[in-house]
């Protein structure tokens, strides 16, 4: 199959080495020798194989892939000479790293993304080889790197046993200054119902605190974004061999086999068209459905890793893992409409319009601009949202006779009288638009969160309540409400000011 016939590349996923100084009980890549490092041409090689195609994001992991520190530095100067502003995360336990790692990650605007799950005792419990040097160790690494400006994140991987932590843990991490955190449920575990319903509750626990402290960003959701497209990801083991998904790097080296389709070394790439041609069909009719995300593609949620893993893992009763996924997914995307209508607010409170409002309103009378609205269009909290913007530049009365609403503006400085009314109307228009799109949005995300929480588990249902919802949704509108007193507050203390 010919290079420019792939697929879009989501990311290419490096495990350069096998070798790790942790022993995870969780641990993604079992079977592995923990020896194993891949050569750089051979790593050359297949960025070279993605070079004439959509750039992807390059994520170099391991094993511990500092533990091969000039393999890492050798991948990542040749991925910037070859690529114009790339995007590479390396994946690390934090624990090899020092300063010079920090500055030369800094200096090349590498992402870290640190594996922790929360204080000590969460990882010295599932993350074998945890000592209290080592964990201090990490923390130390991670407010380092945060201070020289590296962008961190971390993965918190929540093992069924310690799902009653996962709040506790949470925001032991924010506490390390941590500011993007990643939940996953721990994969190729035993999820039992008691732990799933933790699970949930913890997570909701989690969405409350960052709602109310406003700022959802500091949870990682792009698992659940719905990816525009047809994409596959690479992911090159240690060996040289690819295989499409991560979630395969936890079986055995016969059954990861059947998967390979791209296999490199130092001479070029040989490709697997049978393998390759099966998976691009599987991967048409998944992304054939609508909405469809990273989520679904890449992890054990995929139906062929899940058919491999039931034939060798009976006891693994994948199910709970699976109700976990929906569960994130349903609840997490409503969310994100929600964060990035908040960013589009803030466009909206900054964008300079286009200035095209006839002017047929707005009289020019001893050095006042007299604007009259009809209140039947633009209502009182869009006006005060419009006048509050104008408070640098203009003294602003306010008045209603006859039923219509009459705004005087008297320029601080120089200004042409005539342009500031018709900025003012445009921002009147603005803020209109603003006020529709709050409006259908709330409607949204109150659908869809309900449906999210309500659907996903009929436990969940007795133990929220509608109630609960509503206090959710509130604290999502309390913004907007503040906003609103405080646009009124300025303009009448302005006002004072202005007598
Ligand atoms: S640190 Fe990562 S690679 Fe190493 S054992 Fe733990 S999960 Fe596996």
């Amino acid at each position: 199959m010919k290079n420019e016939r792939f697929p879009k590349i989501k990311y290419l996923w490096m495990f350069i080495t096998e070798k790790c100084n942790l022993a995870c009980d969780y641990c993604f890549y079992k079977f592995r020798d923990r020896r194993t490092t891949i050569p750089f041409k051979v790593l050359k090689n297949i960025i070279d194989f993605v070079r004439n195609k959509p750039m992807p994001e390059f994520v170099i992991s391991g094993g511990e892939p500092l533990l091969e520190w000039n393999l890492v530095k050798k991948t990542v100067n040749y991925i910037k000479k070859i690529f114009e502003n790339p995007c590479i995360l390396i994946q690390t336990n934090g624990i090899p790293l020092d300063k010079e790692k920090i500055a030369f990650i800094k200096k090349n605007n590498v992402k870290l993304e640190f594996g922790i799950d929360g204080d000590f005792l969460s990882n010295a419990r599932h993350r074998i080889d945890t000592t209290k040097e080592n964990y201090e160790r990490i923390v130390r690494n991670i407010k380092n790197s945060i201070a020289k400006g590296v962008p961190v994140s971390s993965t918190l991987t929540v093992h069924p046993e310690n799902a009653g932590n996962l709040y506790h843990n949470y925001m032991h991490l924010l506490s390390l200054g941590i500011p993007r955190i990643e939940i996953t449920p721990a994969a190729f575990e035993r999820w039992e119902d008691k732990e799933v319903r933790m699970f949930k509750a913890e997570y909701l626990k989690v969405l409350k605190h960052e709602i109310s402290s406003g700022n959802l960003n500091n949870i990682s959701m792009e698992y659940d974004l719905p990816l525009n497209g047809f994409y596959i990801d690479l992911i090159v083991m240690a060996d040289g061999k690819v295989l499409p998904n991560w979630s395969l790097l936890s079986l055995p080296k016969d059954v990861k086999n059947l998967y390979v389709f791209l296999e490199v070394n130092k001479n070029g790439i040989k490709e697997n068209n049978e393998v390759l041609r099966k998976l691009l069909r599987y991967y048409k009719t998944l992304f054939s459905q609508k909405n469809v995300t990273y989520r679904d593609f890449s992890t054990f949620n995929c139906e062929f890793v899940y058919r491999e893993f039931s034939k060798i893992r009976k006891d693994l009763n994948p199910e709970g893992y699976y109700e976990l996924n929906r569960f994130l997914k349903k609840i997490n995307q409503p969310l994100m409409i929600y964060n990035q209508f908040s960013s589009l607010k803030k466009i909206y409170k900054t964008k300079k319009h286009s200035k095209n409002m006839i002017n047929e309103h707005i009289k020019i009378k001893e050095g006042y601009a007299v604007i009259s609205i009809n209140p039947e269009i633009y209502s009182l909290p869009i006006i005060y949202s419009a006048a509050y913007v104008f408070l640098d530049k203009a003294y602003i009365v306010l008045d209603k006779e006859n039923g219509k609403i009459t705004a005087y503006l008297k320029p601080k400085e120089n200004e042409d009288i005539r342009k500031l009314a018709m900025d003012f109307y445009n921002e009147l228009l603005n803020y209109a638009h603003y006020s529709q799109r709050v409006k259908e949005n709330h409607e949204i995300t109150k659908m869809i969160i309900q449906r999210a929480l309500f659907s996903t588990d009929s436990t969940i249902t007795q133990d929220i309540e509608e109630k609960e919802i509503e206090e959710l949704l509130k604290e999502l509108e309390k913004e907007e409400d503040e906003d609103v007193k405080e646009i009124i507050k300025e303009i009448e203390d302005e006002n004072k000011k202005g007598e």
